[in-house]
């Protein structure tokens, strides 16, 4: 979907009772494993040239992927795609082990930017099949992510799509029984799984840690905060984004009275905004900042130009490169670590 260049019609300064504000919701925007997959890409085509291959999409963002088709990333659904040889980045949700296979067998350089927190998961996922559990992953199927952890152990792991499911999924052996999670998911709902799973199978082992990802978590955090004071709240994010979208439910939940979600600022509506004081705004885990501050100042034009920032967590996590660009043609260390905090 390509940018719409620039908006037609400003939003207009339409006068409501009593003054007008933005609550900008924070933490938001990139994570630590968003930023080390795109600094993947933008480092392999420094140092290997266009074009170079990525699976799937890098990071689920439309602007994300254009700007890197830009400098040259060409993005494929499957490795079959990919001339044998040529370099291959895989995305930040992760691969299956049989994807890693195909790319072997095509004889292909693979880049895997698989944020170390899906990586762990997957962990998870070999760890009890091994033992012999029955894994019920808590996920959305078709998901890419979900895809590469239940491709670890395909013979141990029942996708539960939902709270409903879980009433009604079978297990082999109410005993060895245990849940892993996507790591994008809205935590509410996925604990409503997990009461109604552990209901049924009371021995339900949980996992050794939280799937749901620091990141999805800190994010619903801070829009719960802002949701129930804000009119409006618009969410900056992409239809696929997973975390983005769960960011719209939860500002409903949490007491928002209308919600939505937008790629970039020209699609933010002048009827949206009839009768609304306060706005809440915040943007998903694969977002840039600059698709915020756009919204702000479009925003401001139309009276909401006082910001108030809700902050409910600071972030500090950092991810080294992928390991197979961690060294450059001359042997030098990249030993970059990279947070969430570019643009
Ligand atoms: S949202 Fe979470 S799991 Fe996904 S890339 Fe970011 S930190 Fe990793």
């Amino acid at each position: 979907m390509p940018r719409v260049p620039g908006r037609r019609e400003r939003l207009q300064n339409i006068p409501v009772d009593g003054p007008k504000k933005v609550l900008l919701a924070a933490p938001r925007g990139y994570c630590a494993g968003v930023d080390r997959a795109v600094v993947a890409v933008e480092k392999a085509l420094e140092r290997y040239g266009a074009p170079v291959y990525v699976r799937k999409q890098i990071v689920h963002n439309i602007h994300v992927v254009t700007e890197l088709e830009k400098m040259g990333a060409i993005f494929v659904e499957e490795v079959d795609e990919v001339p044998s040889g040529a370099h291959v980045v895989f995305s930040a949700h992760g691969v299956s082990p049989a994807v890693v296979n195909a790319a072997a067998d095509r004889e292909l350089h693979a880049i895997d930017a698989t944020c170390p927190l899906v990586t762990k998961v997957h962990r998870e996922a070999v760890r009890f099949a091994r033992d012999d559990y029955q894994i019920l992953l808590i996920g959305h199927e078709g998901h890419e992510e979900v895809e590469g952890t239940a491709g670890e152990a395909p013979d141990h792991v029942t996708i539960v799509n939902s709270p409903d499911e879980a009433d009604t999924i079978e297990v082999a052996d109410p005993n060895k029984v245990v849940w892993l999670s996507q790591t994008t998911l809205s935590v509410d709902e996925t604990m409503e799984t997990v009461r109604r799973l552990r209901e049924r199978f009371p021995n339900l082992q949980d996992p050794p840690s939280d799937d749901i990802c620091y990141a999805t978590q800190n994010r619903q955090v801070a829009i719960k905060k802002v949701a129930k004071d804000a009119d409006l709240v618009i969410v900056v994010g992409s239809a696929n984004s997973s975390n983005s979208v769960r960011l719209v439910e939860v500002a409903l939940e949490y007491g928002a009275k209308a919600a939505y979600r937008v790629d970039y600022v020209d699609e933010v509506k002048q009827e949206w905004l009839d009768g609304v004081k306060t706005v809440g705004v915040t943007s998903g885990a694969s977002v840039p900042e600059i698709l915020v501050q756009e919204v702000l100042a479009e925003l401001a034009g139309a009276g909401y130009a006082d910001v108030e920032e809700v902050r409910t967590a600071e972030e500090d996590l950092m991810f080294s490169l992928p390991k197979e660009l961690r060294q450059d043609a001359s042997g030098r260390r990249d030993e970059r670590a990279l947070g969430g905090r570019r643009d």
